[in-house]
């Protein structure tokens, strides 16, 4: 007799998976050779699925707005957050860095901030082999008066045609 259990599994067998496979469709062999071919123009990427409203990505900082009053320091769980003091050694001016490769993404450093300076953008390219790389050191990223709020990146206007397996096979 038929159960439940095996509607289930016939119904997933039909369902499309979850998993977006990125930066291509198909498992690389070579990732670098797949990288540099992306680089070149010669292999298109597939492109990551819309983040969902309220994404938590990597941090940007109005370094220009920061007070240096150090609440993000105190709350953050990761200990993620360097203080930077001000060139003149003085008690005012102070600012900070973030270092993404130790922030957990829990958004309490922007909540506490009285001034707003720090946001959470729908960024989650970081992949790097050097965790103090400027991608990954995080110690401006401009005036957000003068930027848009981040945003969800669109849907593409047409289904992709990209991440197809190159014809040298890379
Ligand atoms: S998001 Fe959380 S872990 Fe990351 S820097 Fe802010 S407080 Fe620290
Ligand atoms: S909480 Fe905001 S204003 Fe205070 S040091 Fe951190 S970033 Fe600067």
């Amino acid at each position: 007799m038929a159960s439940p259990m095996w509607f289930e599994i016939f119904r997933q067998l039909f369902d499309r998976p979850f998993t977006n496979p990125f930066p291509v469709k198909y498992a690389p062999k070579n990732m670098h050779a797949v990288a540099k071919a992306i680089e070149e123009g010669k292999v298109r990427i597939n492109p990551p699925v819309p983040v969902p409203d309220n994404f938590r990505g990597k941090i940007e900082y109005d370094r220009e707005a920061c007070i240096g009053c150090r609440m993000c320091i105190k709350v953050c769980p990761a200990n993620a957050i360097e203080f930077v003091p001000p060139p003149d050694g003085g008690p005012k001016g102070g600012k900070v860095k973030f270092y993404m490769s130790r922030c957990t993404f829990c958004e309490l450093c922007t909540e506490i901030c009285p001034k707003h300076c720090i946001r959470m953008s729908t960024e989650f390219l970081m992949a790097d082999t050097n965790k103090y790389s400027d991608n990954l050191v995080i110690t401006d990223s401009g005036r957000f008066a003068e930027q848009p709020p981040p945003q969800a990146p669109p849907k593409p206007a047409s289904p992709p045609d990209a991440g197809q397996q190159p014809a040298s096979g890379e």
